[in-house]
């Protein structure tokens, strides 16, 4: 099968197109022929080595399609059932080999292209929005990167939610996709202070949560934004990694906490998975939440993708189709 491939860590010209043998189907698992990947800025991490994977790689954590073979004992899918999943590697090829209890069915009304573009991000934004901080009605929360992939949906899912959503973009025409999308309050954060803006819009008392995905580049804005207790939902790296910091600075902001949460903690059982994706596939359907597929690539321009996501030059989702 045609798959890409990275055998050393390094820039987006290390992927490959390769063509490799395709998977056997094991006790437990499932193959499924891809009809649609997921591009999720996580695979730039194992890329570029921030996050660790072993070498040679097929990166890719996202991928719908239909089930080929089923493997022994396998419960939850049968042959040509159509089938998601989210995490781990392998996603960058035309099959897909995973355990049963990492896949969900694709339930009908959801196209398949709409569940590659949307199961990671959707449970993303699920468990960030319901679990890590729940989301109240009348909260105010900060939401950077309102226009990337997980930031469309979970500006529409906290409005759904009831909350007042203030969100970063760092160009004028995202900031014009986030407001169609519902935002209250747009902040261009490389031109603006942000937490002044967020003190501002707050009457001086900050923001119970900052869902914060950029990382590096806005940790001291966030940390500044926060209200006395306020949760620092630190879940993503965009501009490279937070530095460590004393956890003495969270009792100056106010007895502040600070979560580093990730999806597979909290999709790690197939009855968490199916909660969330559950919830996520209940919000498209009835139209709460719409997945913006704003680039597609083939499976082989892999590279152009990594380059597009790590220029800051995609909104919304992207696909790649084997
Ligand atoms: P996005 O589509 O949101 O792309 C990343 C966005 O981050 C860019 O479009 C850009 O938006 C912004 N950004 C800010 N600084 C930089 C920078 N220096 N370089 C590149 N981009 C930058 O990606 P995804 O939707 O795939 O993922 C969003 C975030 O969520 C990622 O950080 C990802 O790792 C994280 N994530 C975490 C999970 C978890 O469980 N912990 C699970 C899934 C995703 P702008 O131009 O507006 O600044």
């Amino acid at each position: 099968m045609r798959a890409i491939r990275f055998d050393t860590t390094g820039g987006p010209e290390v992927l490959q197109v390769v063509d490799v043998p395709r998977p056997e189907v094991q006790p437990g698992t499932v193959l499924i022929r891809h009809q649609a990947i997921g591009v999720n800025f996580i695979d730039t991490y194992f890329r570029t080595g921030l996050y660790p994977a072993p070498l040679p790689c097929i990166p890719g954590s996202e991928a719908a399609g239909i089930v080929e073979a089923v493997g022994e004992g396998v419960t939850r899918f049968e042959v040509g059932d159509l089938a998601a999943y989210c995490i781990g590697l392998g996603g960058y090829a035309e099959y897909g080999l995973v355990a049963e209890g990492r896949a969900v069915k694709v339930p009908a009304g959801v196209e398949i292209t709409l569940a590659a573009a949307a199961l990671l991000k959707g449970a993303t934004a699920e468990y960030l929005l319901h679990r890590t901080y729940p989301v109240k009605r009348g909260d105010t929360i900060l939401l950077h990167a309102g226009a990337g992939g997980v930031g469309q949906i979970a500006i529409q899912w906290a409005k759904a939610l009831g909350a007042q959503v203030i969100t970063t973009v760092g160009s004028e025409e995202k900031a014009d996709i986030a407001r169609k999308l519902g935002a209250d309050h747009v902040i261009l954060y490389r031109h603006e202070d942000v937490a002044a803006r967020v003190r501002a819009i707050t009457g001086g008392l900050g923001v119970p949560v900052g869902y914060d995905s950029v990382g590096k580049d806005t940790f001291e804005a966030t940390l500044a934004s926060l209200s006395v207790r306020g949760m620092f939902v630190s879940y993503g790296n965009a501009s490279g990694a937070v530095e460590p910091f004393s956890p003495q600075r969270l009792a100056a902001g106010g007895s502040l906490f600070f979560a580093r949460p990730r999806l597979g903690d909290y999709i790690a059982t197939p009855e968490e998975l199916d909660l969330s994706a559950g919830r996520l596939w209940a919000v498209l359907r009835d139209g709460t939440v719409k997945i913006d597929i704003a680039q597609t690539f083939a499976l082989e321009d892999a590279r152009a993708a990594h380059e597009a996501l790590e220029g800051r030059r995609t909104v919304g989702a992207s696909l790649l189709i084997p």
